[in-house]
């Protein structure tokens, strides 16, 4: 089966779009892009492998317009002689969904139940498979779970100390950043076989920030937990919190439950402690003392994260960065090796300065790597597999009515 690809992930005020083109199983990207600033001004922005670029303003989309418009756009993009399947970056699988998942009515019903557990992403990403089954509903749908990575983790991992029954209501923790993980996985076995089969802790450091631990390229834990508030300081968020202070916020402070989410995850993390901004390449720049607080903040807490991961582990042979905080930020990775150098880290200022795939000296007990991730890319990659499988047939895989 020939097909071409298009890759969705939905968000409240943008949805991000890949499509790539499939060739004897092989996946070549041809158009990335994004439908921005849904419900205001919205903008639509793509552009080819070959870096043509494209721009356009748009009135007023919500995320079935904003798709329609999509939809119009690519019409004379796609190849008609190809199937066209979809794969959308879905965040929570909940204790039910452990690999990528053909999308019918009941799937998508058992999907919504999940949105009070991701309350800033489950329901804008199944808006797109909604919207998308309303334009043609002949499409099908693949969901990638952001959690499914991390189902290999043993009970202790995914426990929290509170009655057991608890746990069987799916109060566990999940993890998250599991296709960017995957992906990591994927290319360490490609490009670093002999790491790819030891300890590697990957900090995917974005706006989203979390960390996770690779035993022979298997999630054993991570610092993401039932939400993706958990764990480390993020752009906006603020990770690990004694529940004794929302219990205080909510007490002494009368601050109701929608206050309480609007400062965890809108408020807080680089923004809130800096209060300038989220964007780490900003506060790089600052002469403000709160923006070196911000920062300060954010590296302390990953050092202690890597200290609880390393012992999880019992050992550690890798350490790689990814994500655009990851990919891009030489200081802060220069910051973070700085405060491991008791376990053997020693990294090349040239290469860290290049961005290189490898940071490490010779020397280094540990090696570190820079590997730029691609979820898109393992969505795809997924979706394909999935529609490839022996029993499944466009005809019994549609969204349907
Ligand atoms: P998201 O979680 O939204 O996908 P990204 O992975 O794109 O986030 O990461 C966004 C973060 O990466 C922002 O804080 C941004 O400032 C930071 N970043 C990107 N490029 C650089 C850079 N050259 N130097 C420092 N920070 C950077």
């Amino acid at each position: 089966m020939i097909c071409q690809i298009l890759v969705l992930n939905s968000g409240s005020s943008s949805i991000k779009f890949s499509l790539f083109d499939e060739q004897e199983g092989a996946l070549t990207d041809l158009y990335k892009g994004q439908i921005s600033g849904l419900g205001s001004n919205a903008c639509f922005t793509v552009s080819s492998s070959k870096n043509q670029k494209f721009t356009d303003l748009l009135k007023t989309a919500d995320h079935l317009s904003a798709l329609k418009y999509l939809f119009d756009w690519l019409e004379s993009k796609l190849d008609s002689n190809k199937d066209l399947f979809v794969g959308h970056r879905v965040v929570h699988g909940g204790n039910h969904f452990f690999s990528p998942t053909v999308v019918t009515p009941g799937i998508l019903e058992q999907l919504k139940k999940l949105e009070p557990l991701a309350p800033l992403h489950q329901a804008y990403n199944l808006a797109a498979i909604e919207s998308l089954k309303q334009i043609n509903k002949a499409i099908p749908q693949v969901a990638c779970f952001d959690t499914a990575f991390h189902s290999s983790h043993e009970k202790p991992n995914n426990q929290f100390a509170l009655p057991d029954e608890y746990y069987e209501q799916g109060i566990r923790r999940y993890g998250f950043h599991g296709l960017s993980y995957e992906y990591i996985a994927t290319r360490l076995k490609q490009t670093e076989p002999e790491l790819s089969s030891g300890k590697v802790i990957v900090a995917h450091l974005g706006n989203g920030s979390s960390l996770c631990a690779l035993d022979q390229c298997r999630s054993i834990d991570s610092t993401m937990g039932f939400s993706a508030l958990d764990g480390l300081m993020m752009g906006t968020r603020c990770g690990s919190i004694d529940a004794g202070v929302i219990l205080f916020l909510l007490e002494e402070k009368n601050m109701s439950a929608q206050q309480l989410t609007d400062l965890l995850y809108k408020k807080s993390g680089l923004l809130g402690v800096s209060k300038i901004s989220n964007d780490m390449s900003l506060l790089l720049k600052s002469p403000e003392l709160t923006a070196k607080q911000a920062i300060d903040l954010y590296v302390h807490r990953i050092i202690r994260e890597v200290g609880s991961l390393v012992a999880l582990l019992k050992g550690l042979d890798g350490l790689v960065f990814t994500a655009g905080i990851g990919e891009n930020a030489n200081e802060i990775r220069k910051r973070i090796c700085a405060e491991l150098t008791w376990l053997g880290v020693e990294i090349d200022n040239r290469a860290n300065d290049e961005n290189s795939p490898v940071i490490s000296t010779r020397n280094s007990s540990i090696k570190v790597c820079v590997i730029p991730t691609n979820e898109e890319l393992m969505i795809a990659q997924h979706t394909f597999d999935k529609l490839n499988e022996k029993d499944s047939t466009p005809n019994n895989l549609a969204v349907g009515n």
